[in-house]
């Protein structure tokens, strides 16, 4: 999954750029105050404002605009204090009013910046062009019945942000990238929930492909992929079928296209509408938007530490890995799970159990770090218990799954089961003892100068004691011992 596609006549590279559509956390809608909760029964929260009733006046939720900016801000963005919504005309059986409120001209957030973590460790930034305040359409149902369609307007009205990138991603891998960060400041920002399986985070994807220093090539749009993984798999798929085009002598049509995941294919949608089909303009009911520098200041001030500078700082304090921090600042909970058991111990062993042994079997029992039957406190206190010696690195891996399993803490674990460290040398030599009596033919080899049958005397004297005796106790009696 690269950037570039082998063609029969050479090498093409891809450019990507992302339009995503972004649900505004928000408890009414844009123009309305009806409710906006996920899976209501259908037609329960809409206003006559959404059913667009005729003499029905729009009025703008603060909420939402102060959503816009606080991503904005997040995006390291222009925040354009002037901004004006306009009529976006077209009709849908789901859009009742035969327009979308949107921004077209005047955005209310201008040029910023996303950068991109890489699997390689490096970074790239990539630019956003703009980001709108529009609304949501309603969903037509098909589904319910023989010969007729139903539609739902719940949604209707719910304000999105668009973000639009520039056309500055060149693979897949970047593409996710892109999208994973986005994701990640939104939710850190609390401005969109990032679900895509719910459909609150949307992508139509815009591909093209061209030899590598040539200009743009002529691109398609890939409407409403809704996972990272489709997003990915869409843009593979459509890089290859525009090089065959091309390769065959043909042009790439500009065109909206469908992604079918099932069959791992586009298809044609509709050719690309201009922006005049839309005969796009100022929406005569809404006065220009504007607001005062003092409230964006306000709103800057209550900005969350965000993942990229989270990042930089777990690096900078902790010595992380530059990917190993991007992983843990990925999720805001994960971030803050990672500081609670890096606290005042070893913060690479901390990063490690929490990529490591956490991730394996949160994984593992399909759930998320908010629902961790082992809690930071307690992971903590099982890097202490290996930190004074009264448990080793092995046994500390059975003592934590037996903390995920019934959310005990470590310490009772380790009691319960008589899993203590043994450190006395008398019992260690005990076992090393017996070790050596049992395997005569080997202490012989050993002693003739096979030295490389050491590791098999250490794991035999560990396994007797059971995984509890200290290494280091078994390895020096072991040295002395064998020596004869
Ligand atoms: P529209 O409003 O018609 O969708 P825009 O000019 O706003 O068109 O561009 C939409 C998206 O297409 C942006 O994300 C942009 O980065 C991307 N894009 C523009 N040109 C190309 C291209 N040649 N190849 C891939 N993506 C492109
Ligand atoms: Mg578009």
């Amino acid at each position: 999954m690269s950037g570039i596609v082998h063609g029969v006549t050479g090498d093409w590279e891809i450019v990507i750029g992302l339009e995503v559509h972004a649900q505004v956390i928000a408890s009414a809608k844009l123009f309305s105050g009806a409710a906006t909760a996920f899976g209501a029964a259908p037609n329960s929260q809409v206003s006559l404002v959404d059913a667009a009733l005729p003499g029905m006046l729009p009025v703008i939720n603060r909420r939402c605009v102060e959503q816009a900016i606080r991503t904005g801000l997040g995006l390291k963005a222009q925040i354009n204090r002037h901004s004006v919504f306009d009529r976006k005309n077209y009709f849908y059986a789901d859009s009742p009013a035969g327009y979308q409120i949107s921004q077209y001209k005047q955005p209310i957030v201008g040029r910023g910046t996303i950068q991109i973590d890489l699997p390689d460790g490096s970074v790239r930034e990539v630019g956003i062009t703009r980001l709108h305040l529009e609304q949501d359409a309603g969903k037509s149902l098909h589904d319910q019945h023989p010969d007729s369609s139903y539609v739902d307007l719940n949604r209707a009205g719910i304000a999105l942000m668009e973000i639009v990138s520039e056309p500055d991603l060149r693979s897949p891998e970047e593409a996710g990238a892109y999208l994973r960060k986005l994701r990640a400041i939104l939710r850190y920002l609390g401005t969109c929930d990032g679900d895509m399986e719910k459909g609150s985070m949307r992508a139509d994807v815009n591909v093209s492909v061209r030899r590598p220093g040539d200009p743009y090539g002529t691109r398609c749009e890939i409407k409403n992929v809704n996972s990272i993984r489709f997003v990915q798999q869409a843009i593979e798929v459509e890089a290859a079928r525009q090089v065959a085009v091309i390769e065959d002598g043909g042009k790439v049509e500009q065109e909206t296209r469908l992604f079918d995941a099932r069959k791992g294919e586009t298809r044609p949608m509709r050719n690309k509408e201009e922006a005049h089909d839309y005969r796009y303009f100022p929406d005569p009911d809404l006065l220009p938007l504007t607001f005062s520098q003092e409230w964006v200041e306000e709103i800057k001030r209550s900005l969350p530490e965000l993942p990229d500078e989270k990042k930089a700082r777990f690096a900078r304090d902790y010595g992380l890995a530059p990917y190993d921090a991007g992983v843990l600042v990925d999720e805001r909970a994960t971030a803050d799970f990672f500081e609670a058991v890096a606290e005042g111990r070893d913060a690479k062993q901390a990063a490690n159990w929490v990529m490591g042994d956490l991730f394996g079997a949160l994984n593992k029992a399909g759930t998320d770090i908010g629902h961790s039957p082992v809690s930071a406190e307690h992971l903590g206190q099982l890097l202490d218990l290996m930190a004074d010696g009264t448990i080793s690195g092995r046994i500390a891996k059975d003592v934590f799954v037996a903390m995920f399993e019934t959310g005990k803490a470590p310490a009772a674990i380790v009691e319960e089961k008589g899993l203590r460290q043994v450190t006395d040398s008398g019992a260690i030599a005990a076992v090393v003892d017996q070790v050596i009596a049992q395997n005569p033919d080997k202490v012989a080899e050993y002693r003739s100068g096979k030295d490389k049958l050491f590791g098999f005397f250490v794991g035999q004297a560990m396994k007797a004691s059971g995984g509890k005796a200290n290494p280091q106790a078994v390895n020096q009696l072991l040295r002395e011992k064998l020596k004869g």
